[in-house]
């Protein structure tokens, strides 16, 4: 083990490993109209994120989030998967918009990565479609079932947009007491396509608590002091999270670094500053990731242009 990497105080041990830029749905809040994705060779091979995350292992990444894009487009996912798990890593974990995952449960079951979240933002199919272009959600709610069935830690992702989906909040807190599945309610957050529309669609999390406690109750969860979410019980025993990165950042804590699907660590989602690792000998990371640690703002940057699909969120 080399140094710990640390930037002002905060441990940087959590990593998001974006597989790829493309994607098949078009959600509104994150894909333009005319996305353009990188060509398939400029993507990191599943080698290439192996020794790379296994060099940040090194300096104190302990936690791998795969993400994209959408990262069930890699039929190389499994072998990604694979290579990771021979790594000195906690935690290995997927988020995913679920459409395609179901042909990847049975290869990633018996694997290291057991905990995913899946992307939902609408619990009728007309709104699902309207959202992300896709007319897929009994398919999601399927795979969802299938996973949970297999043993698979799953938790939903759903962004909140005023006069889009806010008045879903209710059915998905339901839903997850229903189910017994934590859902996660995200701010939208003013990032790529999102910034003509910020003030139309934020739909802040003070409201979204409001909406859920004049119904449900609700009582906090402790939580690890570098988590992004407020989590909650309902009085029914529903387990509902708030990540409300605009109204409540949580920069002073954050503990998380971003490598691009084409190899470029950086050290905060909102600054498009970051240092490309592709074929960097592990003799000369120290001074690399020192820069990269002073890269991250200890406050929340406003708004960045570069859309979400392209960082990797
Ligand atoms: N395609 C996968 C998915 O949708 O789960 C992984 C990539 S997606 C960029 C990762 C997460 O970012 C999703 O939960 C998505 O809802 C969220 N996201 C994308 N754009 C966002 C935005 N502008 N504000 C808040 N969350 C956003
Ligand atoms: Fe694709 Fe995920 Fe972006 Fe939706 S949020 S367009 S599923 S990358």
């Amino acid at each position: 083990m080399n140094v710990r990497l640390s930037s002002y105080g905060r441990p940087l041990t959590k990593l998001r490993v974006s597989l790829l830029d493309a994607c098949n749905f078009g959600c509104v809040y994150c894909m333009p109209a005319t996305a353009a994705f990188c060509h398939k060779e400029d993507y990191l091979s599943s080698d290439e994120i192996s020794e790379i995350v296994g060099n940040l292992v090194n300096y104190g990444v302990e936690e791998v989030r795969l993400t994209g894009g959408e990262p069930t487009l890699r039929h190389d996912l499994a072998d990604v998967v694979e290579k990771l798990g021979k790594l000195s890593l906690k935690k290995i974990s997927l988020t995913t918009n679920a459409s395609r995952l179901l042909q990847f449960l049975p290869a990633l079951a018996d694997g290291p990565c057991r905990s995913m979240n899946i992307s939902l933002d609408s619990l009728e199919p007309d709104n699902f479609k309207k959202i992300t272009t896709h007319d897929g959600l009994g398919r999601v709610l399927d795979t969802i079932e299938r996973a949970r069935a297999m043993g698979f830690k799953i938790k939903i992702n759903t962004v909140v947009m005023k006069g889009i989906n806010h008045h879903e909040v209710k059915n998905f807190v339901r839903f997850a007491e229903r189910e017994n599945i934590e859902v996660r309610f995200l701010e939208v957050m003013n990032i790529g396509v999102v910034r003509p529309h910020f003030q139309e669609w934020h739909y802040s999390g003070h409201d979204i608590l409001r909406d859920i406690e004049s119904e449900f109750g609700l009582s906090p969860v402790q939580m690890p002091a570098d988590s992004t979410a407020q989590v909650f019980t309902t009085a029914q025993g529903g387990r509902v999270g708030l990540i409300a990165s605009e109204s409540m950042p949580f920069c002073g804590g954050c503990s998380r670094l971003r490598l691009s699907s084409k190899g470029v660590l950086r050290a905060c989602l909102m600054k498009e500053d970051g240092k490309n690792l592709r074929g960097v000998q592990p003799s000369e990371y120290a001074p690399l990731l020192q820069e990269i640690a002073l890269m991250k703002p200890m406050t929340r940057i406003k708004e960045i242009p570069e859309p979400m699909y392209q960082i990797g969120g």
